[in-house]
């Protein structure tokens, strides 16, 4: 199990700085095999040991030994190498690759071990502070595609492909995540119910193994590589290039929200909407989401501030009345060519909703804008200081058939009971069908299942609260036989993982024997007994 410790980064410097870092991980006595070339190349300064120490949930905290900052692949490949003893019979120390450390149950860190930071990577490849490594191309097979690193943020994909008037279609709310690291997990939002997952729109990849080799996979060229690391949770390898497909860029969206106080019409008209779901049909959405409104907390949080200043008052009366707000938030996507008849196509989409019609909100803003809408809530809360603090946050996937019995159980009894959820809750539904099974990430088996997000945020001293509120529900679901998945999964044992991976869970192992035999890789997730 992961230690857990309720300390800032501020005290975790003075931690560090305080011990003898020649003492940090020396158990296994691991710079034995590196090279001096790689030895002088980690990092091991305080301030990078702490960064790479935890994570956005600043729950869990383990010490690396160091951190590798590779200025290209081969450096990982040597890195590989280091890790097994000369004989290769064990391994010296385990390698967790980091993207931005987004992850909340420190599943990018290392222990003992030696962290990989992609984005110095993707930093020397280009995108951030670096030139224009991200290759944007044609091919008649694929169409427009971008070649781009493991590290590279998805906000400088998005800037290199607007030039070329194309951007990938299927994304996260939130742009400061790394390729490698959402692709490792699936990377869902309100296109994921048309367009399906990140993982479902990835054409190629290239990986460094377990097995010290650099490996280009696709469907048809190393399929059993590439279908194990897409929602892999980093198990397999280390991805340092994907081929992303690319689409025609809209220019502008009309982003409408609508309150319901029923939950059942709710869901109904979610369902309706996401049945419109083929790829080039123009009476379908472009993003499908959810929100749960209670007076836990304002009607904008940190996601997005979407609703008028003038209306708060109003919504807030209403969240008194029904304790609990459902809020749908569809978007259409439209362009020169569509800007006289997206208003007609929005009202036909809309026909039969059961809303409450007076409740219904509309904003026009940029394309860009509305993928980076959540930079805005980061940036506010940076300068209040509460972007650095604890979440634990708990994702689930609900199979549809039980969305009801969830919204009893869960919404309208554990959360409004406990009477503490400050964070935002997202609730919306997606297509089984747009999601592969041969890729490693597990969802219901349904063929619509909803995504239930609890993002919260706490202080330093009360997480404990919000893991309680967790727990309680986890164990609703399984006192009721609501078969939930979790999406950005966290477990404390194999049987635990065993249970989650189901059916999976005998291929998963083969894979992990097959590209990471002595499993150097994300020893963060917990998932092997000998991480
Ligand atoms: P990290 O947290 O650094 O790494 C995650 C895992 O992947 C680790 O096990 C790591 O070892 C492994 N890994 C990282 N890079 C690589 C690589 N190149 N090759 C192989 N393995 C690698 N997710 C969604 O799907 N949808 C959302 O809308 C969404 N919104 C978010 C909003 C915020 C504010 C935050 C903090 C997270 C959000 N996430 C969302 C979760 C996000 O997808 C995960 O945190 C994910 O891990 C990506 O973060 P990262 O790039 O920092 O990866």
């Amino acid at each position: 199990m992961a230690e857990t410790y309720r300390i800032s980064s501020s005290f975790m410097v003075k931690f560090i700085t305080s011990r003898s870092l020649s003492t940090v991980g020396k158990s296994k006595t691991p710079t034995r095999s590196l090279t001096a070339k790689l030895t002088n190349k980690l990092l091991t300064d305080p301030e990078s040991i702490t960064m790479a120490s935890t994570d956005f949930g600043n729950i869990v905290q383990e010490i690396p030994l160091g951190i590798l900052q590779p200025s290209c692949c081969e450096e990982i490949v040597d890195l590989v190498r280091a890790a097994y003893s000369d004989d290769n019979s064990s391994v010296l120390f385990p390698i967790a690759a980091r993207g931005r450390g987004h992850s909340v149950r420190g599943q990018a860190l290392a222990r003992g071990g030696v962290v990989v930071d992609m984005t110095s990577l993707a930093s020397k490849q280009g995108g951030t502070g670096g030139g224009a490594a991200i290759a944007v191309s044609w091919s008649a097979l694929l169409g427009h595609y971008a070649d781009v690193g493991g590290g590279q943020i998805w906000r400088d994909l998005l800037e290199e492909t607007l030039g070329h008037g194309l951007a990938p279609v299927s994304w996260t709310d939130y742009l400061y995540l790394t390729v490698g690291g959402t692709l490792s997990n699936g990377g869902i939002s309100g296109q994921t119910f048309r367009y399906g997952p990140q993982i479902s729109n990835v054409h190629e990849m290239d990986v460094i193994t377990g097995t010290e080799e650099l490996m280009t996979c696709s469907p048809n060229e190393n399929p059993e590589l590439f279908y194990s690391v897409l929602g892999g949770l980093g198990q397999f390898g280390i991805i340092t290039r994907a081929r992303i497909a690319l689409d025609r860029a809209p220019k502008r969206v009309k982003w409408v929200r609508m309150l319901y106080s029923d939950f059942s019409a709710f869901t109904r008209d979610q369902e309706h909407l996401i049945s419109k779901n083929g790829r080039d049909q123009d009476n379908a959405l472009d993003y499908v989401e959810g929100l749960l409104l209670m007076h836990q907390g304002p009607p904008d949080s940190w996601r997005s501030s979407f609703f008028p200043e003038s209306d708060h008052l109003q919504i807030a009366s209403l969240m008194d009345r029904h304790k609990i707000i459902y809020c749908l938030e569809v978007v259409k996507y439209y362009d020169d060519l569509t800007q006289n008849t997206v208003n007609k196509d929005l009202e036909n989409l809309f026909q039969g909703l059961s809303h409450i019609p007076e409740f219904t909100f509309q904003k026009d803003v940029a394309y860009v804008d509305f993928l980076d809408r959540v930079r805005e809530g980061e940036l506010k809360l940076q300068v209040k200081d509460r972007w650095d603090v604890p979440h634990p946050w708990l994702n689930l996937f609900v199979p549809k058939s039980r969305i009801s019995d969830f919204n009893d159980g869960v919404f309208k009894s554990i959360v409004l009971k406990r009477n503490i959820t400050t964070g935002t809750v997202l609730i919306y539904p997606m297509n089984r069908n747009k999601w592969d099974d041969r890729m490693s990430v597990v969802v219901p088996d349904e063929d619509v299942f909803y995504f239930v997000g609890f993002l919260h945020s706490s202080g330093f001293d009360d997480w404990q609260e919000f893991d309680l509120q967790n727990k309680e529900l986890l164990q609703f679901c399984e006192d009721a036989g609501i078969e939930v998945k979790q999406y950005l999964p966290h477990f404390g044992s194999e049987r635990e993982w065993m249970r989650h991976f189901g059916s999976k869970w005998r291929l998963f192992q083969e894979r992990k024997d097959q590209f990471d035999p002595k499993m150097v890789f994300a020893p963060g997730q917990k998932i092997f007994d000998s991480n």
